[in-house]
């Protein structure tokens, strides 16, 4: 699996914070979801508010809008 699929399928389940990817060592996920969104996938990024993270600096939290067209692409 590429690190685009598996950055698709963990948005698939929830909006996912880059640190998270950062824990699956994925480190060029923004890069990955750059080419993501290339791709026609919407994803949309905002300032990480998850309660129990308490980053030190602003992280970003990336959510998946369009599952129809995803289902559509991984067949
Ligand atoms: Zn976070």
């Amino acid at each position: 699996m590429t690190q685009q699929e598996r950055i698709l399928l963990h948005l698939q389940d929830e909006p996912t914070c880059g640190t998270s990817f950062l824990n699956w060592h994925i480190p060029r996920y923004a890069a990955r979801i750059h080419e993501l969104r290339a791709k026609g996938h919407q994803i949309t990024s905002e300032r990480c508010k998850i309660e129990y993270h308490h980053h030190h600096s602003p992280q970003t939290v990336y959510t998946l809008r369009n599952h129809s067209w995803v289902t559509e692409d991984v067949r």
